[in-house]
């Protein structure tokens, strides 16, 4: 299984979801870097969330 990762705009590499924070809207759950609170598309940070290291 191939592991998803993200560079955000500020460097840091996403790679599970204790770098990820959850923002709970209106319709959707959208996630953000945890470094800077960048918008990280749904579809990558969806797979990323469900990354922990182990
Ligand atoms: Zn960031």
């Amino acid at each position: 299984m191939s592991r998803t990762t993200y560079r955000c705009t500020c460097g840091a590499l996403l790679e599970y979801n204790q770098n990820l924070v959850s923002d709970r809207g209106a319709t959707s759950r959208t996630w953000k870097c945890k470094e800077c609170a960048t918008p990280v598309p749904g579809m990558i940070a969806e797979k990323i969330g469900h990354q922990h290291p182990s």
